[in-house]
């Protein structure tokens, strides 16, 4: 059982606003209304508190992927927690479809656990033309009976499924989902402005990678990116990792969505939070130079190497973006989408004390994990 404590000084980042001089308490495993009779105080003055971390689309991490096995995608959810992802929906990449039932089935194991948040399938079900990292003999067309199976392998801990939402089959694939209560995300397509509005309309409520992997903005072909940006409904992931996406889009899709319809993301392979080398992205080898992974054949950019602080540092001091928005669109907007923010994505009493600690500068000072330093400050 962890020991009551008082965090003490900082600025505390509140879905209301921000204290400039606030406390958090925790006891136990949650956040409290106050705090218990002989807590320990820890002075966290000079510094920012925010909420932990929701990663919606992870693939990897620390030298490993959830395309292994169990202690695989334990040592992914370990190497994030070290950067704030105190939350994390484990992503898969277009397979078999027997091996991603299989793979489905170890997941859920983990989600009942709670050591992650559920599952996301990326493919098989999106389009060859934007295929990006994922193989192109094992795509199909998104048939709702495979849809289901692999739905029902994940045993309630399907999240999010991806999907080119154009192909055969796939408007009555987003119904199935949205009748699941599995959000149906719109990605590796090549629709047009008009089939993404119908997939809208069918129940799709995320756009996956928002820019990548999809047409781009045309004058009179409006595309993807137009119609998700456009309706209130829509969720859009952003990788903000300065490799993905032009700042200055960045800046149009934030602005444009609003901070309420943004989720910032990772989309790491195995090299986020362990270093450049040879990888693999399911059954693709990788070649990460300089914090960049490309596929060995063909060179495209094959997921990223970006821990969500490092997003969050980059929101505020490069693109400028406040803090509270940035707060939104790396924990509270993400809780939400899943159904757990009753749990977390807020630093709100009655909530798991899942929190991290900034310096000044933005750089990552500490993370606690339903009331436990996971990296501990050491501030006494
Ligand atoms: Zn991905």
């Amino acid at each position: 059982m962890a020991a009551s404590k008082v965090l003490s000084g900082a600025r505390v980042v509140l879905p209301t606003g921000i204290v400039p001089e606030g406390r958090v308490a925790v006891t136990g495993t949650r956040i409290a209304e106050r705090a218990d009779e002989g807590a320990e105080t820890v002075d966290v003055t000079g510094h920012w508190l925010v909420p932990g971390f929701v990663d919606l689309h992870n693939h990897g991490g620390g030298g490993a992927s959830f395309a292994g096995t169990a202690e695989e995608a334990l040592t992914v959810v370990r190497a994030h927690r070290l950067h704030g992802t105190t939350t994390v929906v484990a992503s898969t990449v277009t397979d078999d479809l027997d091996v991603l039932a299989r793979q489905a089935g170890l997941l859920a194991e983990l989600a009942e656990q709670g050591d992650i948040a559920g599952i996301h399938f990326e493919g098989p079900f999106i389009s060859p033309c934007r295929k990006g990292a994922h193989s192109e003999s094992l795509l199909r067309d998104p048939d709702p009976a495979q849809v289901r199976k692999l739905i029902e392998a994940a045993r309630g801990r399907a999240k999010m499924v991806t999907l080119a939402t154009e192909l055969p089959g796939g408007v009555d694939s987003v119904r199935l989902l949205a009748e699941h209560g599995v959000i149906a995300a719109i990605g590796h397509t090549d629709a047009t402005y008009e089939q993404t509005v119908a997939a809208i309309d069918a129940g799709a409520t995320v756009a996956t990678h928002l820019f990548n992997a999809m047409p781009q903005l045309g004058h009179r072909a409006p595309g993807p990116v137009a119609a998700l940006l456009e309706d209130e409904r829509v969720t859009v992931e952003l990788i903000n990792d300065g490799t993905h996406l032009h700042p200055a889009s960045l800046q149009l899709a934030f602005h444009h969505a609003g901070a309420g319809r943004v989720a910032f993301i990772t989309d790491a392979m195995d090299a986020a939070g362990s270093g450049d080398g040879r990888y693999l992205l399911g059954p693709l080898e990788v070649e990460v130079t300089e914090g960049v992974a490309r596929l060995v054949e063909g060179g495209s950019i094959a997921g990223s190497t970006l821990t969500l602080d490092r997003a969050f540092r980059r929101a505020v001091t490069l693109d400028g973006l406040p803090v509270e928005d940035v707060v939104a669109a790396l924990s509270v907007n993400p809780a939400k989408l899943l159904g757990v923010y009753d749990r977390v994505g807020s630093l709100e009493p009655g909530k798991d004390a899942d929190l991290v600690l900034l310096d000044e500068e933005f750089g990552l000072k500490g993370v606690m994990r339903r009331g436990e330093w996971v990296v501990d400050p050491q501030l006494g």
